[in-house]
C-alpha cells in the first residue's frame, strides 16, 4: 500500500508527512461533469482518506467526449453519474472510501452535504450553485475550489474563508449574468476542463496537506491560444458574504422548479417528498403509458415529453422550458 503512492511520496511537496495527511482527508465534489470526473479520478489515486461526489444528472453520448469516468455501457445501464463514478472508482483505489450520491444540491440540503468535510471542490456548470458553496463555505469555515471551463477557456481560484476574498467579490450580482455562456450552448473541448480540473486538484493537495504555496489569485487559461494568467483579486468592501449575510443558503433565491441552460429541459424539485419508491411509481404509471426503471431513475413519456423521475423526488421534464408545465405534469403523474 506505501508502494502505491511511493512516486508522489518522492515530491517533496507532498513526502510522508502530507501522505497521511491526504489519507486523513475527507473532500467533497459537487458535480461529475468534466471538472469533476478529473478531479475525482486524480483524488482518489493520490490516496485522499474520504471522497464524496454529488452529482443530479445521468450520463448521455455527448458527455463521454469530455467526461473522463464514463463509458457506453454506462449509459446502456441508465446510470447516473454519481453512482457511475462511485462504481469505478472503488476498483481503483479500494482504499478510499467513496460516496457517489445522486441529488440536486440546493439550499435545503447542502450545510448536510458537506458537513464534516475539509474541503468541498467544485464541478458544477452554473453561478448559482457556486454562490450557495461559497455561502456554506464562509458560514462553516470549509474553503473550496472554484473552477469553471468551457469553449476553449476556463478559470480557477482558491476560496479560503475569511482569509481570501470570496467568489462573490468576484462576482457581484451572479442572478443578473442570464445569459452566460453554458457548456451546451458555446460547446467546450475537452482540454480547457481537464486543465482546470487539474489546477483544482492540485491546490486541493496542497491546501489538504498545509502548503504554504496555494494559490491566492485568479487563473485564467486558454489552451486554443496557449495563454496563462493570473489576477489579484481584492476583496469587495461592499461583500455580503464577507460581511456574513448568506442569501442563497437562507434560500431568497428559491429552488423548487429551474429551467435547465442551454438543455430545453426544467427541473422539478420536491423536497418534501422524500424516498420515492420507483417501482411502486412504475406500478402506477404502467397502466397509463409506457415506463422503464432501475434503483435509480425511472423514464416515462407523456404528451411529448420525457419525464426522468429521480428517487428523491426530483424529476426532469425535456424538450421544454415551461415551468408551469413541468410543475402541472409533476403534480399529475408523480404527486404535488
Ligand atoms: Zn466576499
Amino acid at each position: 500500500m506505501i508502494d502505491r503512492y511511493s512516486r508522489q511520496t518522492l515530491f517533496p511537496g507532498i513526502g510522508e508527512e502530507g501522505q497521511k495527511k491526504l489519507g486523513n482527508s475527507y473532500v467533497v465534489i459537487i458535480g461529475c461533469g468534466a471538472l469533476g470526473t478529473i478531479i475525482a479520478t486524480s483524488l482518489v489515486r493520490a490516496g485522499t482518506g474520504k471522497v464524496r461526489i454529488i452529482d443530479r444528472d445521468f450520463i448521455e453520448y455527448h458527455n463521454l467526449q469530455r467526461q473522463v469516468l464514463f463509458n457506453e455501457e454506462d449509459i446502456k445501464a441508465e446510470l447516473p453519474k454519481a453512482i457511475a463514478a462511485e462504481r469505478h472508482l472503488k476498483k481503483v483505489n479500494s482504499s478510499v472510501e467513496i460516496e457517489g450520491i445522486v441529488a440536486d444540491v440546493n439550499y435545503t440540503n447542502i450545510e448536510r452535504l458537506v458537513a464534516g468535510t475539509d474541503l468541498i471542490l467544485d464541478g458544477l456548470d452554473n453561478l448559482e450553485t457556486r454562490c450557495l458553496i461559497n455561502d456554506v463555505s464562509l458560514k462553516h469555515k470549509i474553503p473550496w475550489v472554484y473552477g469553471g471551463a468551457i469553449s476553449s477557456y476556463g478559470m480557477t481560484m482558491n476560496i479560503i474563508p475569511h482569509e481570501t476574498p470570496c467568489f462573490r467579490c468576484l462576482q457581484a450580482s451572479p442572478t443578473s449574468a442570464g445569459v452566460a455562456l453554458t457548456c451546451d450552448t458555446a460547446g467546450v473541448i475537452s482540454p480547457a476542463p481537464f486543465v482546470i480540473g487539474s489546477l483544482q486538484t492540485v491546490e486541493a493537495m496542497k491546501i489538504l496537506v498545509g502548503a504554504e504555496e496555494i494559490n491566492r489569485g485568479l487563473i485564467m487559461i486558454d489552451v486554443w491560444r496557449g495563454e496563462f494568467n493570473r489576477f489579484e483579486i481584492r476583496r469587495r468592501v461592499d461583500c455580503l458574504t464577507c460581511q456574513g449575510r448568506y442569501e442563497f443558503l437562507e434560500g431568497k433565491f428559491g429552488v423548487r422548479t429551474t429551467s435547465l441552460c442551454g438543455q430545453n429541459a426544467v427541473q422539478v424539485l420536491n423536497t418534501k417528498m422524500g424516498e420515492l419508491s420507483l417501482k411502486e411509481l412504475a406500478a402506477r404509471l404502467e397502466p397509463v403509458t409506457e415506463v422503464s426503471y432501475n434503483e435509480f431513475m425511472l423514464r416515462f413519456t407523456v404528451d411529448n415529453h420525457e419525464m426522468i423521475v429521480f428517487s428523491d423526488g426530483r424529476a426532469i421534464l425535456r424538450n421544454t422550458t415551461d415551468e408551469s408545465l413541468a410543475r402541472g405534469l409533476y403534480a399529475k403523474y408523480i404527486g404535488a
